[in-house]
């Protein structure tokens, strides 16, 4: 076990939220440890092309973005240990932070290990990510203009993905493995109005086409009653059947919704244990965006930076009523 020195402040986490806490906390000299997980960068890391990154006029490709991210933290002071971290024990103060065995401990700590969009599981669908296959349409609808795309799932995301992708495609085809809809009836009763959707239902994604090429070109359905296979023709496959916030190693400690998310203070990144703040994904499942990832590590960083502060002169003031 390594006794490390109490840090002001650790941040767990590096993607958008944990690598914008840290530039902001090291710029407050509060000298950051931030673990930032073996595949560090989050979401970005699987992302090709990022256009609605503000300051990028022509754009920048997503793992690229994350390491200027990171640069630009470790700029000013900001350390990084590249693992994962193992266990936390947030029962007293200083917080405990694990990577195995090494402890380290922190007077305050951000959350920040962001969420993953569930995969379909499928052979070529990790290949042609950024190449056809998608999980954000917000982020790459665009790429799609007169071209034909298939979105899969039947939650309020896989309704409102394909709304918005029908603004670009000539063609967008939902699948869902049911005939019923998680989705709320107002965003399935939109989708169904609009003449570039259609619906494959009871069906599967059994098989992404065009490995060989590089790009996605079809997929094949499979009909889940009758086991029967179709191909159709398609240059995007969006996903869209959720997604799963990394908070396994928080759940006992911060609260948390039914989904898994952490749950914040509201207007702040505060969570249920004074000292711990949540940022990014982690705590977000509404908007989801580097950018307010990013707002949102900036929010955690300046509360941290506050709760501190506050604390300090707090001890000042019983120190000078002793004397
Ligand atoms: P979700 O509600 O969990 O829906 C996931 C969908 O994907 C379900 O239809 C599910 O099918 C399907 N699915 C899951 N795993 C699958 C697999 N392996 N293969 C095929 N299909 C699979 O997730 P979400 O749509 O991302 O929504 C998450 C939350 O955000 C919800 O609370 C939602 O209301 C909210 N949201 C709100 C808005 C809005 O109001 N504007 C927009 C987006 C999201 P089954 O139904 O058969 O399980």
């Amino acid at each position: 076990m390594n006794t490390n020195d109490t840090r002001e402040l650790v941040i767990i986490g590096g993607g958008p939220a944990g690598f914008t806490a840290a530039l902001y906390a090291a710029r407050a000299n509060l000298n950051p440890l931030v673990i930032e997980g073996i595949q560090w960068g989050g979401q970005l890391m699987i992302t090709s092309d990022v256009e609605n990154y503000p300051g990028y006029p022509e754009g920048v490709l997503g793992p690229v973005m994350m390491q200027e991210f990171r640069a630009q933290a470790e700029r000013f002071g900001a350390e990084f240990l590249t693992d994962d971290v193992t266990r936390v024990d947030f029962s007293e103060r200083p917080f405990r932070v694990y990577v195995g065995d090494e402890e380290h401990r922190a007077w305050t700590v951000i959350v920040a290990t962001g969420a993953n969009a569930r995969q379909l599981g499928l052979e070529t669908e990790v290949a042609l990510q950024g190449r056809g296959v998608s999980y954000c349409a917000v982020c790459d609808a665009a790429f799609f203009r007169e071209k034909t795309v298939v979105v899969v799932g039947g939650g309020d995301s896989a309704m409102e993905e394909a709304t918005f992708l029908a603004k670009f495609a000539t063609k967008v085809t939902v699948v869902h493995r049911r005939d019923e809809f998680r989705a709320s009836p107002i965003m399935v009763e939109r989708a169904q109005q609009n003449e570039k959707i259609e619906w494959a239902l009871n069906a599967v994604v059994d098989r992404v086409l065009g490995g060989e090429t590089g790009k996605v070109t079809g997929v094949v359905l499979r009909d889940v009653h009758t086991g029967e296979e179709r191909e159709i023709q398609a240059d995007g496959l969006f996903v869209a059947v959720g997604h799963d916030p990394s908070t396994k190693l928080f759940l006992d400690w911060l609260d948390h919704d039914a989904g898994g998310y952490l749950v914040t203070m509201p207007g702040s990144t505060r969570t249920n244990i004074e000292g711990v703040f949540a940022a990014g994904d982690v705590q977000d499942h509404v908007y989801r965006q580097a950018v307010t990832a990013a707002g949102s590590g900036c929010m955690a960083a300046l509360d941290a930076e506050r709760f501190l502060a506050a604390e300090h002169h707090r001890e000042q003031s019983l120190a000078a009523q002793k004397h």
